[in-house]
């Protein structure tokens, strides 16, 4: 049988780049500086420039970035933060560890974000009490922020973007990240830039918000040792930014090369009557995942992995629906129709830069072959 197909493959990611990783890495351990040092600095800075913000702060995860820049925008108990159930758990559980209620906004069918209407219901209904707006990027697909932060401006909130999914993504040529307040972003193995462990990293444009998460990271020193304010312990490490800032010059050919194998599979599936992603116009997708629509889904994941095929279903439940936040989590007005609509029929196929065009031929051919079945 021809060798398997992983869904993602992060290890393929460091043997490409093995001899400058392995470099950073022996420079770390040789240069006897592990936590916050000048790696953190460097790749703070580079990633901040790279994406078009002013200031970049490392942290320990993707959610720690989350509730860092939330924390940082003044939210917690008592307030209410608007995001979405179609996302990764973290997003609304971020929400949660700052001690503000989460309410959980429809998607958009096409574009699985945010939908701006769905949203306007919510401050119609919840007015001043929804103090920020977290929209999520999510697959690598721009949320239409341009409504989302228009809507947040009438009604005083701030928007916090999680580009946890979406590095590089873009309207217009602007970089999402720069277009909220402030932007959290994963920078786990599997993500468009993953290190070699856990990391995440926030960006602004806004100095003394960026200073004041620099403390919150950090038990809330300002001088080291004297907590100005009750912070946590969320710190990037030194070996993490090396390994990323050999990484990060390259996110831009690999995001090119997610892009080539969403090419591929947007043609070859183009009449298999399957429902293809969709960009909006004027998007740069980065394709985090490349998420299709199956009404037979299950059939069809099972054909895949009988040709050694791997798939994977990004999230197989909303977060409203989960056993931790069932009845528990409000929903906005408008209901949840598209987010439930999705969750039965959203399949990710195998989606990573190195993904040899071959593979991506077996992959489409395979589908094909199991829906003509
Ligand atoms: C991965 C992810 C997170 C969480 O990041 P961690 O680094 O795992 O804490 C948050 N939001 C979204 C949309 C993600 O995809």
């Amino acid at each position: 049988m021809a060798s398997p197909i992983p869904q993602t493959d992060p290890k393929a990611g460091y043997l490409e780049l093995q001899a400058d990783i392995d470099a950073a890495v022996a420079r770390v351990l040789a240069g006897g500086w592990y936590i916050l040092g000048k790696e953190v600095s460097a790749f703070e800075a580079e990633f901040a420039a790279w994406n078009g913000n002013a200031h970049g702060i490392g942290v320990a995860n993707g959610t720690d970035a989350l509730v860092l820049a939330l924390r940082g925008l003044g939210i917690g108990a008592g307030d209410m933060v608007a995001t979405v159930s179609h996302t990764a758990v973290a997003t609304v559980a971020a929400i949660e560890l700052t001690g503000a209620t989460p309410i959980l906004i429809d998607i958009e069918a096409d574009s699985y974000c945010m939908d701006p209407a769905a949203l306007e219901a919510a401050f119609a209904r919840e007015g001043g009490r929804i103090k920020a707006v977290v929209p999520v990027h999510l697959y690598g697909h721009p949320a239409d922020i341009d409504a989302i932060a228009a809507l947040a401006r009438n009604h005083g909130a701030k928007v916090l973007e999680d580009c946890s999914q979406a590095h590089g993504a873009a309207i217009g040529g602007r970089k999402v990240g720069t277009f909220g307040e402030i932007a959290a972003y994963s920078l786990y193995p599997t993500k468009n830039l993953g290190a070699l462990g856990d990391g995440g990293v926030v960006t602004t444009d806004d100095a003394t918000l960026a200073q004041r998460i620099r403390e919150l990271r950090e038990y809330g020193w300002r001088d080291r040792y004297i907590s100005a304010t009750a912070g946590m312990n969320s710190r990037l490490d030194e070996l993490q930014a090396a390994i990323l800032r050999a990484k990060l010059p390259h996110l831009d050919h690999d995001n090119g090369r997610r892009r080539a194998v969403a090419a591929h599979y947007d043609s070859a599936l183009a009449n298999s009557g399957l429902r293809l992603p969709a960009v909006r116009a004027g998007t740069t997708h980065v394709y985090h995942q490349y998420v299709v629509r199956a009404a037979d889904r299950e059939g069809l994941r099972a054909r895949l992995r009988e040709g050694g095929i791997a798939t994977n279903v990004h999230y197989p439940a909303p977060v409203h629906l989960q056993p931790a936040y069932q009845g528990r989590t409000p929903v906005g007005p408008a209901g949840m129709a598209a987010t439930e609509a999705a969750q039965g029929e959203i399949l990710s196929l195998p989606m990573f830069p190195q993904l040899a065009r071959a593979d991506a031929e077996r992959v489409t051919e395979a589908i094909l072959a199991a829906l003509r079945a």
